[in-house]
């Protein structure tokens, strides 16, 4: 069984949906328009039936109006966004033949027994339309049979059945039907004309419902005709077995360089890329591009199934129908691949151009690729080699071969190439010095061999030994200099001179010469804008002439494992690139920018050159990546966000505020896209959901996006739905980005949305609420200030009686004061008071003793005139002095002095006779007498033992009574009581 079929079977058996994933396809390729013409195949992605749900079999490509591209498929229309697929079945279950859009930009369709259009359902779907009425055909005559194509003019559209012509105007004029007869083989359109093959008459102009043979018609009256491409004033013609010019002197063969070369493959239908080059399609399943002047650019197959329909994109895609699948091939593209598909075997190291071919350095040895005469590309592995060959130097005359055993030469033309060394564990790489072309560096664990072509022969010239070095990336900075990286250590440069063939010194670079990182991970070499770098402990440095100097810019910020970083210069800019990035700067001082190359094809970076044949090429995971700068894509259209779809759902949560993307089970109501600048109505409590698209062939398209008014923050590059949970009514904002998995971006979506209040938020509802509250507030504080009111008057009185209780208090209590002060203000002994309780005390006292209590009243003599005489306050005065002498002869330990009132005094002298008593008293009143005061005293005495029965106050009153007598008798004098 071959392995063409066993693939056949693998690819059958997973659009039967057995297997899972795209199938590779076994293509054989090709033609370049590189000098040596090899050309790669260009990227792919293939879908099966379990991509889009429908059967494998496809019978027609277009596009739509907004880029996605539309498939005639056997169960109805496809259409795929680049992101989903989706089917619209037509209600007849028949298959779709033909598309096109029209000058209206309705979508056209043609298909069994019907023909109409597509109409948008207003929720992102298509609903089918049929136009049989509208073309005016009854009964029998609706029984189309095929409808083979569909063809878009300026004025209306031509749907052409099994046996008639059918015209529908896009507006106003009446559809008109033209038969057809059974020798019309295919029609074409051209602006407003029609032409059409017309088997034994050839190519025919269609007016009015003749066929019209053009000059030179009978090239074409027994040879297919299948497509035909308008030019300015001719029309290019692309016959089974070639290229034909059609013009008003007739039709002739173009002999382009290896024009025919689909001769005999069934050519079946072609199209027209934006770079102006053709690609035809054919029955045996082969693809041939030719370049806008015809030249064969490309050959591949894509398996053994017919090409059905070819289809373009807009973003450089071209689509291949075929009787069991659908391919997208990224062209015009200038990258493109070598690998399974020309037959490559094993894992490649290292490639060189020699010889008008391109040689691999393989897991399994030496290979040779070669484009041949025919277009097809020769794969021829060498036994050179027992087991992998690591590295390739190509000059001039021969080709250096480092592989597990050692070193081979081979001399271009010769039967077989010649040992040059033999080392256990072999030769890991080769480097042809920059600066001395005869001279390479063979690199091997032991030693580093200097290579010398010496009268037109290799030999090896010199060997230096490593010293256990473990090489991580070699380069010479200078004539005979070369850096180390070491897996295991700092690097190392050694410094060689060339014409004397002697090691000069080697030097190795450390913390000392300014690499502080820790060198646990080993260090690399590499060279840009003529200095060294390495990067050690994942920190970036370069060589400033005599130590390391950290350096952090590009690319070594750009990789994300910059221990892998391999930098190379190339004619064709710089490339800076780890095992899975790929970045290039096209110019020093330029910007650099990532390349993203097709997953399928993308990671494993290993060798980058650019060969002697002027294609840059890189070694991966899967074989090469190849560039080709003859190669250029078109000027692409902006993608552009937009919404899919848009749909609302009452939540059974309560309002919360926030984003999430969570589906609830209750059921949503879809809500129209708003034109751009309308803003969404969202009823109060209810969930959005919204569905982004963007439409772009490039694989993977992703969407972040923020709600502003919810949060500030994006979210992340994920899916392309995004439910806002219910929020607080108000206006928001949703801004969404999108972008391509390969980071081409889209011009981003704003859409603004209102979340409607609930009744209750309404303005209505909170103006009455706001009323009722007004009105009940009012209530309050109407009852509110009568409560004080009453409180406060309750208080007021309260107040009143209690100031009214506290004035009396105070008043008593001035008054018990008063009562209770024991001196006389003015003199300063004491006071009537203290005399009466004074009394009481030694009366009774005296009465418990039974001793006698003797009373002297003491009265100032004619005061009166004193006071007349002198003015009150020096009555006052005297007043004092007289108090002072009295109390200055008095026994304060034992008398009781006190005022008695006005100018008269009493002296109260306990345990004292009567007799005692007036001497005392004729003593006091001689004191006064004799005294400078100028005044006199005249005293009365009382005296006895005081008894329990007798009168109290009796003795006071005697005393005074003496004192009355004593004033009788002419003043200062004593009288005694005379009882
Ligand atoms: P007699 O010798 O009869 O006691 O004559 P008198 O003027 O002292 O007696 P009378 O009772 O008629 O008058 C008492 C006078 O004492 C009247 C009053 O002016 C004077 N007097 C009473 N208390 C005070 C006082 O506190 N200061 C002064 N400056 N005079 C007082
Ligand atoms: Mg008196
Ligand atoms: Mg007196």
């Amino acid at each position: 069984m071959s392995t063409r079929l066993v693939h056949t079977l693998l690819c059958l058996l997973i659009w039967l949906g057995w297997f899972g994933g795209a199938c590779a396809s076994p293509a054989a390729p090709l033609v370049s328009g590189l000098p040596g013409g090899l050309a790669g195949v260009p990227m792919t992605r293939q879908f099966s039936a379990e991509d889009f749900g429908a059967s494998p079999q496809h019978l027609a490509l277009s596009t739509d109006a907004d880029g996605r591209l539309l498939v005639g498929n056997v169960d109805g229309l496809l259409r795929f966004d680049g992101e989903t697929w989706r089917l619209f079945e037509l209600p007849t279950r028949s298959a779709v033949r033909s598309i096109a859009v029209g000058a209206d930009r309705r979508l056209y369709i043609g298909s069994y027994d019907t023909f109409g259009w597509m109409e948008p359902d207003g929720d992102g779907g298509l609903v089918y339309r049929d136009l049989l009425d509208a073309a005016g055909l009854r009964g029998e005559a609706r029984r189309v049979g095929v409808v083979w194509d569909v063809l878009p003019a300026p004025s209306g559209v031509y749907f052409r059945s099994d046996h008639a012509l059918h015209f529908l105007p896009y507006r106003g004029e009446r559809a008109r039907t033209w038969p057809l007869p059974a020798e019309v083989r295919g029609f074409f359109v051209d602006g407003d004309v029609l032409f059409a093959r017309v088997e034994g008459q050839g190519f025919s102009r269609f007016v009015e419902g003749r066929f019209v043979p053009e000059p030179g018609a009978d090239v074409f009256a027994h040879r297919g005709l299948p497509e035909v491409f308008p030019r300015r004033d001719w029309r290019l013609l692309l016959g089974v077995d070639g290229f034909y010019r059609a013009d008003r002197n007739g039709i002739t063969l173009i002999m382009g360089d290896g024009g025919a070369a689909f001769a005999g493959t069934g050519a079946y239908t072609a199209v027209e890329l934006d770079d102006g080059s053709l690609v035809v399609g054919t029955h045996s399943g082969e693809l041939f591009r030719y370049d806008s002047d015809l030249k064969l650019r490309l050959r591949m197959r894509l398996g053994s199934y017919g090409v059905q329909a070819l289809g373009t994109d807009g973003e450089d895609g071209l689509w291949v129908a075929t009787e069991v699948g659908l391919h997208r091939l990224s062209v015009p593209s200038p990258w493109s691949v070598i690998g399974s598909a020309q037959g490559v075997k094993g894992r490649i190291f290292d490639f060189e151009w020699f010889d008008g071919a391109l040689w691999l350095a393989t897991s399994r040895g030496v290979a040779r690729l070669q484009h041949d005469a025919a277009g097809n590309d020769r794969y021829e592995a060498k036994d050179w080699v027992t087991y992998e060959a690591n590295s390739l130097v190509a000059t001039t005359r021969d080709l250096l071969v480092g592989h597990r055993d050692g070193l081979l030469v081979y001399r271009r033309g010769a039967a077989r190439p010649i040992p040059l060394l033999t080392i256990d564990g072999g030769v890991y790489a080769l480097l042809q010095s920059q600066h001395d072309p005869g001279l390479v560096f063979a690199f091997s664990e032991p030693a580093l061999y200097l290579l010398r072509e010496i009268d037109g022969h290799w030999v090896v010239w010199r060997q230096f030994p490593t010293d256990g070095i473990s090489t991580w990336g070699v380069e010479e900075s200078a004539r005979g200099e070369l850096w180390f990286g070491d897996t295991r250590g700092y690097p190392q440069r050694w410094r060689l001179d060339l014409d004397a063939g002697t090691l000069l010194d080697k030097a190795v670079f450390g913390r000392a010469e300014g690499l502080a990182a820790d060198v646990a991970e080993g260090s690399n070499i590499y060279l840009l804008d003529g200095r060294v770098h390495t990067v050690v402990g994942g920190q970036g440095y370069r060589f400033d002439g005599r130590r390391f100097v950290p350096d952090a810019g590009a690319p070594f910020s750009l990789v994300d494992r910059p221990k892998e970083l391999t930098v190379r210069e190339t004619p064709m800019g710089a490339y800076a690139y780890t095992a899975r990035q790929l970045w290039h700067r096209a110019r020093r001082n330029g910007p650099w920018t990532q390349i993203h190359l097709s997953p399928d094809t993308a990671g494993g970076y290993g060798m980058l050159r650019v060969n002697a044949d002027g294609a840059l090429r890189i070694s991966t995971w899967k074989g090469l990546v190849q560039y080709d700068p003859t190669e250029h894509t078109s000027v692409r259209q902006p993608l552009r966000v937009g919404i899919e779809s848009i749909s609302a759902r009452r939540a059974r949560t309560a309002p919360a505020s926030g984003v999430a993307v969570a589906a609830e089970p209750l059921p949503s109501a879809s809500l129209p896209v708003p034109r751009s600048g309308q803003v969404l109505d969202v009823a109060a409590g209810n969930s959005l959901n919204l569905r982004f698209s963007m439409v772009s062939m490039e694989s993977g398209a992703q969407f972040r996006y923020r709600v502003h008014g919810v949060s500030s923050d994006w979210s992340s590059w994920n899916n392309a739905v995004l439910v806002v949970r219910p929020l607080p009514a108000g206006l928001y904002r949703v801004e969404v980005e999108g972008r391509t998995r390969a980071g081409r971006e889209a011009e981003p979506l704003t859409l603004a949305f209102r979340v409607l209040p609930f009744w209750y938020e309404t303005w209505w509802a909170r103006l009455l609420g706001l009323l009722a509250v007004a009105l009940a507030g009012t209530a309050l504080v109407f009852a509110l200030i009568r409560l004080r009111t009453r409180q406060y008057l309750a208080t007021n009185r309260e107040l009143e009686q209690r100031i009214a209780e506290r004035t009396f208090a105070l008043e008593d209590a001035n008054r018990q004061l008063t009562e209770l002060a024991t001196e006389d203000p003015l003199t300063g002994i004491a006071n009537r008071r203290v005399l009466e309780t004074g009394l009481r005390r030694e009366w009774n006292r005296c009465v418990a003793n039974g001793q006698p209590l003797s009373a002297l009243m003491i009265d100032v003599d004619h005061f009166k005139k004193f006071n007349d005489d002198h003015g009150h306050l020096e009555g006052d005065h005297t007043l004092r002095q007289v108090a002072e002498l009295l109390h200055a002869h008095h026994d304060e330990e034992r008398e009781l002095l006190a005022r008695y009132g006005g100018e008269e005094f009493s002296l109260l002298l306990p345990g004292v006779d009567v007799e005692q008593a007036r001497q005392r008293a004729e003593a006091l009143r001689a004191t006064v007498a004799a005294s400078p005061l100028g005044v006199t005293v005249s005293v009365g005495v009382a005296g006895f033992v005081p008894t329990r029965n007798a009168e109290r106050d009796g003795l006071l009153r005697r005393a005074d009574g003496a004192l009355y007598r004593a004033k009788r008798g002419g003043r200062n004098r004593v009288e005694v009581d005379g009882d």
